[in-house]
């Protein structure tokens, strides 16, 4: 991986002659980029030599978006010089082979004093890394919150509840608490409070763009060269690279979209892919904005009257709950591999592949996909909603394979490793875990989208199904996928009204659903946009124009 800029500018700030010959090593690996935690914090500048690797192995095992691959190359280049910068000696290691191969030869030929690493986020690098002789492993000081915050207010075995979870770690921390140990307002979670549909008031803020120096610029050029066949677009790459980018970023949230972060945290926009969400998961995930400073940043917000409580709590539920909820799941279900022995839970027997839309962003004539689709496809990025409530309602109404969204997740989101993305899509979003961490599937016919989102006013179909030659698809497919699981989701308690209903359907409307889900997954399957008519009954509409004509 040639690198001429960024080798002339780490040649420029890492000066000294130091050796890394019998000093003391830390690697950093591509997801721990800060200088304020962990060995590096407190590391003598003197006597240590920080490693970086970079692996053609990793984007060769995946088609993670080319955005992706951007960001956390120039990330760490960055960062690479930052720590230089700081009078340590930088040792950056790029090659084909694998991270542990490059390590471990590194280590032959230099024989360092010791070798740290934090323990790293990622299951699958801590797989790898565990067959280098002679690295110690220290506990990683990015996560917020310990296993015994965990195991204390969650249990030890599954199920888990991340309510349960967030309340002990608030009272633990002491965040948003009162002086009588309450919660502030009287309630752990605002999230009732915040489903404000967004009708374009107040204006959602725009995002800074960070636009590519020549590091940068460097990177995308190794992309486009190495791997063109990569998902997504690299084109219009501005995503935050340096420290000073991140605190730009940050300090964007803070201002811009800290105080209607709450109510509209549910709503999605055809015209606002973002709206007042804070984008800063990539930059969280890799180390470069602290969650710590996420969750000070927000409580400080509302002691100095900058946003409302509902606003606050919401965004440190994400943080210090959610966030912190999933990695622990993931830890205790060794990547859900004590879920499934092969770690491809699938709790309601779901194995449809995933349509090839998914993979180029073409035409579906869903609309809330198609534009959900296509924002992906550009940025690498969508919010929580979109996530949840498009893409893996959609995947989940069509019965495709958990694990095989999971992946796909995992390949095209500029925030997914393997820790993250594995509780939110195999357990949240496709149930594909069973009741592990969520009570139920969350799955929604057209109303759900038509209610929080303008989408449906520019689609072809109509969501409230009046409009008989052209009603939405999702809901006959709702009704299709709560037919087949009946048995299933029976025993669960939040599901029984909708199982009820599910119950009162006639077999001519059964299977009219189980028709409709066919078609669709047959012209996605094919990769063909579905006709407006698509989910429409001709017998119901020849039925009532014959009795039109016979009353006339
Ligand atoms: C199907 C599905 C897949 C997801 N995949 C990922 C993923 O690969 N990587 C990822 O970081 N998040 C993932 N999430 C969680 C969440 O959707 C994203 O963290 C969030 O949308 C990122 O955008 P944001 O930074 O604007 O978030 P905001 O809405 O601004 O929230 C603030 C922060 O809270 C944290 N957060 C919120 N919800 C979650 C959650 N459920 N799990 C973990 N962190 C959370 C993130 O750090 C986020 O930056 C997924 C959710 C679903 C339903
Ligand atoms: S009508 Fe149906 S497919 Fe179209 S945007 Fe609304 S929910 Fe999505």
């Amino acid at each position: 991986m040639s690198a001429s800029a960024f080798v002339r500018a780490l040649a420029e700030r890492n000066r000294s002659p130091r050796t890394p010959q019998g000093a003391s090593w830390i690697y950093v690996p591509y997801d721990q980029l800060t200088l304020e935690r962990g060995p590096l914090s407190r590391a003598n500048p003197a006597d240590t030599c920080v490693v970086f690797i970079e692996s053609a192995d990793k984007p060769s095992r995946r088609r993670y978006h080319k955005k992706k691959l951007a960001f956390l190359l120039a990330n760490e280049r960055h960062f690479a010089l930052e720590v230089a910068e700081r009078g340590f000696a930088v040792r950056y290691l790029t090659g084909e082979a694998s991270f542990a191969e490059q390590l471990t030869e590194a280590m032959r030929e230099h024989r360092p004093r010791e070798v740290l690493l934090q323990r790293p986020a990622e299951r699958e690098l801590r797989e790898e890394l565990a067959s280098v002789e002679g690295l110690e492993v220290v506990p990683n000081e990015l996560w917020l919150t310990s296993e015994e915050d965990f195991t204390s207010a969650c249990g030890a075995s599954p199920p888990w509840r991340m309510d349960a979870f967030y309340r002990g770690v608030r009272r633990r921390t002491g965040v948003l608490m009162d002086e009588d140990d309450k919660p502030l307002g009287g309630r752990y979670s605002f999230d009732g409070d915040n489903r404000q549909r967004w009708n374009g008031d107040p204006p959602a803020p725009v995002p800074p763009r960070f636009e590519p120096d020549a590091i940068t610029r460097e990177v995308l050029a190794l992309i486009e060269r190495r791997w063109p066949r990569h998902f997504g677009a690299l084109e219009g790459f501005a995503m935050p690279c340096s420290s000073a980018d991140a605190t730009a970023m940050f300090e964007f949230v803070c201002r811009s979209c800290l105080e209607h972060f709450g109510p509209y945290e549910d709503a999605m926009s055809d015209d606002d892919a973002t709206l007042f969400h804070t984008q800063l998961s990539s930059l969280i995930n890799i180390g470069r904005v602290l969650p710590s400073a996420v969750v000070t940043a927000a409580t400080k917000a509302l002691d100095e009257e900058r946003a409302p409580l509902q606003s606050v709590e919401g965004l440190v539920r994400q943080v210090l709950g959610w966030r912190e909820f999933v990695r622990h799941v993931h830890e205790r279900t060794d990547g859900f591999r004590t879920i499934a022995s092969d770690a491809r839970p699938s709790e309601l027997d779901a194995h449809e592949g995933l349509p090839p839309a998914f993979w180029d962003a073409r035409e579906t004539g869903l609309r809330c996909l198609d534009r959900t689709l296509s924002t992906v496809w550009n940025t690498g990025y969508s919010h929580h909603i979109t996530r949840l409530m498009v893409l893996s309602n959609i995947a989940t109404l069509l019965g495709v394979e958990p694990k095989e969204l999971s992946d796909w997740f995992w390949i095209a989101y500029t925030d997914a490793f393997d820790w993250v993305v594995e509780p939110n899509v195999l357990a949240m979003g496709t149930f594909g875990a069973g009741p592990v961490m969520t009570t139920k599937p969350y799955v929604a016919g057209a109303g759900y989208v038509h209610r929080m989102s303008d989408h449906c006013a520019r689609c072809r179909f109509d969501p409230t199904g009046k409009d008989r030659a052209r009603p939405c698809p999702l809901t006959p497919m709702y009704w299709s996928f709560l037919d087949r699981n009946i048995d299933r989701l029976a025993k669960i308690d939040r599901v029984g009204p909708a199982i009820l209903s599910a119950r009162k359907r006639t077999p001519a409307q059964r299977e009219r659903d189980a028709n409709v889900l066919a078609r669709v997954r047959a012209r996605l399957a094919a990769g063909e946009p579905l006709e407006a008519s698509i989910a429409s009954d001709p017998t119901i509409v020849a039925t009532k124009t014959v009795a039109r004509r016979a009353k006339k």
